[in-house]
């Protein structure tokens, strides 16, 4: 299963498109948006625009099923935009030095 485009969010914190799961605690986790066999969650839909995620981690936890599919977490991928670079002052503002220590 393929999360269709319509499911995708953006990330707050780089801007990509992710699938927002919801664990078997109730919890939501952010995954990568295409299914990669080295993930670690096994996701499936479990309804419209609703995705299960389960971790593969633990260990009770049972093999991929026929329905599911591995994702790799976001947080594993998300690289944060670095914040914008200041504005040049303009010709005819002198900069004020930086503070002294
Ligand atoms: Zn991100």
């Amino acid at each position: 299963m393929i999360p269709s485009k319509r499911e995708l969010r953006a990330c707050s914190r780089c801007g990509k498109a992710v699938l927002w799961t919801v664990t078997r605690a109730g919890r939501y986790l952010l995954v990568d948006p295409k299914p990669d066999e080295r993930g670690n969650q096994a996701c499936f839909r479990k309804g419209p625009r609703s995705w299960e995620s389960r971790s593969l981690d633990a260990a009770d936890a049972l093999p991929v099923a026929a329905w599911e599919h591995r994702f790799v977490p976001h947080v594993a991928t998300c690289k944060p935009k670095p914040p914008p670079e200041p504005k040049p002052l303009p010709e005819n503002v002198v900069p004020f030095p930086r503070r002294r220590r």
